[in-house]
């Protein structure tokens, strides 16, 4: 009980940064949903709030138009995704040169993976990785540029020391922060935060947080990205497919209980994976003190209103 009395304590007297992630709609009804999602997670003010590229660049334009409309529409600041697979850097670097030319001013510059799967190919007149791209946008404006970190190694690489070269490089080309793959075991993140340290890298790492929402996917897609889901985590959502309300509220208890453990090491800032989910986040953010501004402007208000009656 003391334990959680004093992290909640520390939670509300310094509530961390947090940024979201979305993926743009492919139909209208996930449209309304991404909307209804973004206008509920708005007042919790995040620090960006980011739009996903499909495999291979298969939406750039939907999420071109996503940011662009975030930008216009909302007091947000949106994060455009980047990728550099299957395209040459004249047309990688058109996009971005797109992107400036409506005011978006944060990218976050990946290498993407093959659209069909398979060992990755840079294009032939292509950025080799996304390094090269970091490179290739700052010759562009003066983006502010997140990047790509693997706490449990890229798949791709020879080794954790040379992945961690690799986000070094990264840094070093030019991007202000690094942006985690998610992960569910803490001590996975604060080993890899240390070791990147030991490598020079200074950078914020900020924890990509996914909720889970649905077990089965997670557990698929995690084989492919190289993240694991500790057992634990199979016997918590083990016999739930059937009951979304339940899995919700574990989902929520186990990413609140990651990122309280995580806050208490020092980390200040999250990304959080919505899915264009709203509620899941909104709990999570509660947890970790962060109250909406609407919320926040009101009670001072009210305070006010006592305060000359
Ligand atoms: C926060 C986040 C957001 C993402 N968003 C998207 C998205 O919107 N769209 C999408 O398609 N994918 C996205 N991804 C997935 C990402 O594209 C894949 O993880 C991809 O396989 C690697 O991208 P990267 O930018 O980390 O690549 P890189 O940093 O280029 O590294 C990839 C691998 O190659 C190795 N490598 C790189 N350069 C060299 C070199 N010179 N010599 C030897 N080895 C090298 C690295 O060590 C690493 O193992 C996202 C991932 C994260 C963590």
């Amino acid at each position: 009980m003391a334990y959680r009395i004093e992290t909640l304590e520390r939670c509300f007297r310094r509530p961390p940064k947090v940024s979201f992630e979305f993926f743009p709609p492919r139909n209208d009804a996930m449209e309304r949903t991404l909307w209804r999602s973004i206008e509920m997670l708005q007042p919790y003010a995040p620090h960006f709030v980011s739009v996903t590229y499909g495999a291979g660049g298969s939406t750039r334009e939907r999420t071109h138009e996503t940011v662009c409309r975030i930008n216009r529409e909302t007091p947000l600041t949106p994060a455009a995704h980047l990728t550099c697979v299957a395209a040459s850097k004249d047309e990688v670097l058109e996009i971005a040169r797109r992107y400036h030319e409506a005011g978006i001013t944060h990218i976050v510059a990946l290498r993407g993976d093959m659209p069909e799967g398979g060992a990755f190919q840079p294009h032939p007149d292509g950025f080799r990785n996304a390094a090269e791209l970091v490179e290739g946008l700052r010759g562009i404006a003066d983006f502010d540029i997140s990047v790509a970190a693997h706490p449990e190694t890229h798949p791709d690489a020879c080794s954790q020391d040379a992945d961690i070269d690799n986000l070094r490089r990264k840094l070093d080309a030019g991007a202000s922060r690094a942006i985690t793959q998610y992960f569910f075991d803490v001590e996975t993140f604060l080993r890899f935060r240390d070791r990147a340290a030991a490598a020079g890298v200074n950078a914020p790492i900020v924890p990509g947080i996914l909720p889970v929402t649905n077990f089965e996917q997670v557990v698929n897609f995690s084989k492919r990205c190289g993240a694991s889901i500790p057992a634990w985590m199979t016997r918590l959502f083990a016999d739930l497919d059937d009951d979304p309300d339940t899995r919700q509220l574990v989902a929520a208890g186990v990413a609140v209980e990651l990122c309280h453990a995580l806050h208490a090491e020092g980390v200040e800032e999250f990304h959080f994976y919505t899915l264009n989910r709203a509620q899941l986040t909104v709990a999570i953010c509660r947890m970790l003190g962060i109250r909406p501004a609407a919320k926040v402007a009101g009670a001072a208000m009210g305070a006010e209103m006592a305060a000359s009656a």
